[in-house]
Order: C-alpha cells, then structure tokens, then sequence
C-alpha cells in the first residue's frame, strides 16, 4: 500500500474544503456569465469537469503525493490557470470576474501567502492568455442584475468558510503551542517541573519575597546512594523510586509550593511564607515518611533521603545566592551522615516534627494504603 501521510497532507485537507465550496459557487457565478454568450458544449463540460470532479481529483493527487505541499502547489496553478480561463470565457464580465480573480487571491494569500499570491496571479495571467486565444476576444462591459445575484453566494459563503477555516488552524495552532509550552517546562519521567522551569519560578519567588518582605523556604532533595540502587535494583526501579518521590512531593505539598525535579536524583522544592523551622518539620516528615516505603519487588530496597534547606534572607543580591544556601546545606546532610534535613547556617539536622499546621506526609501518606510503595505503583 502506498505510504501517505507526507508533509502538506493537512494543507491539502484543507484545499479540499475550501475548493470543493469554492468551485462549486463559482460554477454558479461563471456558468451564468457565460450563458448568454452560447458557448459550445464542450465548454459547459469542461466547466463541470473544473467545479465538479476537480476538487476530488486535486485531492487525492495530492494525498498520494511523496510530499502533498508540493502537488497542493501544483494543484493552486491549476486552480489558478483555470481561474484566468474562465475569465476570458466570460469575456471579462465585471463582477463575475472580479469575483472569480478575488476569491482565489484570498486563497492563495491565506494558504501560502505572498509567494502563493504572486505564483498563483502568474498563473491566472497565463490562463486569460490562452483563455483569450480560445474565445472570442472581446468584452462585457456590464454586469446584468442575473449575474450580480449569482455571485452572490461566491462572494458571502466563501470568504466565510475561509475565514472559519483558518480560524479553526489558528485555534489547533494556539493549542499546540500551549502544549509544547507545558512539555517545554515539564520533566518527562517525573511530570514535576524541570530544571529551567522551576529555576524560573524560583526567580518570581525571589523577586517576591523581596518585594513584599515576605518570607520562604527552598529545599533541595537528593536520594542517598541512588547509584548503587540503580547498580544492585536496575535502572527501571531506580526509575520507580524518582516518581515515588515525585508522588510524594505533588501529593503532600500545599498548592503553593513549587516543586521540581533538578537533575537526576535531585529534588527541588520552593515552601513560600514557610519560617526556616516550618519548612524543617515538613521536610523532615518527607523524609521519614519515604524512608518507610517498601518496594514489593525489591523487599530489602529501602531508600533514603539527603535535604538541604534554605531561608530566604533579604541579604541574597540575587535568587541563585539563595538556592546556594541550599546547595550548601545539603552538602553537609551529606557529609555528615546523610538521611537527614540540613538548614543552611545551623548544620544541625532536624529532628523533631514542629506544629506547623503543614500537610506533611503523616497527614497526607500515612493514611493506610496512601502509598503503597509498589515497584509498580510508580
Ligand atoms: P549520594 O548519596 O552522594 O547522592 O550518591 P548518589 O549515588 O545518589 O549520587 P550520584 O550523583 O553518584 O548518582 C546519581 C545517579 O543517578 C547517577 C545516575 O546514573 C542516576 N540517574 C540520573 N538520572 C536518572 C534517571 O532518570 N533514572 C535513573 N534510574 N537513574 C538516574
Ligand atoms: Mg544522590
């Protein structure tokens, strides 16, 4: 079976509509033009032929194309070259000819723009040449009120059907650029926010907090020996355990928090108007709550979690001074044994689970079965 699908294939679907109305309401138009200068039967079949039955041919010429834009190219000199034809046959009747030359300069603009419009009038031109070497030369001077009314329709419902045409691809195109603008900002494993997009968040945050004197919390989660899980479990449950997290992370933060996966097994969570304490206490819970978790295919794999934690402090001259504080304090969660919460400046871990009034993982996983820690579950 011939393969079809090649680039231009959805222009010409949309050629196909608009010729098939187009050809169709200007047979009226030209056929009644035409009429009164009792033209041979072989131009009222070819006329036919063009309104009729070449709108499908085009089309399917085009679908069986290689590269479909470029018979779709071919096709619009038809269209074109026929469009000049006919007029010479009307012997340039005004209306109908203005009409017939119009319609297809606003196709020929709206589908490929300036380079369609000059191409395609090149054609028309070439078409009243042998159009006016065929007929009779001569002209029409006036348009009878017959004629007006017949064009009519050629002049109200198609540039209607264009413009509903190109605002429908207008609307298609406004949707996938919202799309790849959500894929652009997203990590594709863990559906968190990616290393860009979250760094421009923390930016806005920043700018906040620095604005309205508020105050706030980043941290900074990296999974302990994430290498060796992935060297002794496989890198496809290494993969489970960085959705797990990032599970853990939509699930338990508030809908203000922003969080994002940094590179490979780092976290990054912004904790807006959270005090340093605050921020420490949910963390932690975090921490707990993940260092729990069973992986039913991998009963001896547990996992734990290294954070490092920063406040805002108006002293930062900009938000990157900010995210090294954290950087910084995970660094010594780290160092000093790991599976533990750092706040940058005190080096302490943090133990206990302040009242903050924060949705942490005991309010939100330890409910039974809220995680069920399944290899499969990720
Ligand atoms: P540490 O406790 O000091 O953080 O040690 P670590 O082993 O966790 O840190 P290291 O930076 O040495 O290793 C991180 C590993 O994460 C290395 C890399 O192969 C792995 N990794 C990065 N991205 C992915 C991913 O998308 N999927 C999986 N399965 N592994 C990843
Ligand atoms: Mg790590």
């Amino acid at each position: 079976m011939r393969k079809t699908g090649g680039r231009g294939l959805s222009l010409a679907r949309r050629l196909y509509a608009s010729r098939t109305l187009g050809l169709a309401l200007g047979l009226l138009c030209v056929g009644t033009a035409v009429y009164p200068l009792d033209p041979a039967p072989w131009v009222w079949v070819m006329m036919l032929l063009n309104a009729i039955l070449w709108p499908h041919v085009a089309y399917l010429w085009a679908r069986r194309a290689k590269v479909p834009f470029h018979a779709e190219h071919r096709n619009i000199l038809v269209d074109a070259f026929l469009g000049g034809f006919w007029v010479a046959a009307m012997q340039f009747n005004p209306l109908p000819t203005a009409a017939t030359l119009a319609m297809m300069a606003m196709n020929n603009v709206a589908i490929g723009g300036l380079r369609f419009l000059l191409v395609g009038t090149a054609a028309q031109l070439l078409g009243i040449a042998v159009g006016w070497l065929v007929f009779t030369p001569a002209f029409v001077a006036q348009t009878t009120p017959t004629q007006l009314y017949a064009c009519l329709p050629l002049l109200i419902f198609y540039p209607m059907a264009l413009g509903w045409i190109c605002f429908r691809q207008a609307t298609t195109l406004g949707r996938h650029k919202r799309e790849l603008l959500a894929l652009s900002r997203t990590d594709s494993l863990t559906g968190l926010l990616n290393h860009g997009a979250w760094k421009d968040q923390l930016e806005v945050e920043y700018q906040r907090c620095k604005r309205q004197h508020q105050g706030g919390a980043i941290a900074l989660i990296d999974i302990d020996h994430f290498k060796t899980i992935n060297d002794t479990y496989g890198h496809v449950a290494g993969d489970i355990v960085l959705r797990q997290l990032s599970k853990m992370l939509k699930q338990n933060l508030r809908a203000t928090d922003v969080a994002g996966r940094y590179g490979g097994d780092e976290f990054c969570v912004i904790l807006p108007d959270l005090t340093l304490d605050h921020a420490a206490a949910a963390m932690d819970a975090l921490r707990d709550r993940f260092a729990t978790l069973g992986y039913e295919q991998s009963p001896a794999l547990t996992v734990s979690l290294s954070i490092g934690l920063a406040a805002f402090n108006p002293a930062h001259t900009e938000a990157t001074l900010w995210l090294n504080d954290a950087d910084q304090a995970l660094y010594e969660a780290k160092t000093t044994g790991r599976n533990r919460v750092i706040c940058s400046g005190d080096g302490k871990p943090h133990h206990e689970l302040l009242d903050s009034g924060y949705p942490t993982c005991g309010s939100g996983l330890a409910r039974e079965g809220g995680l069920s820690g399944d290899l499969n579950a990720g």
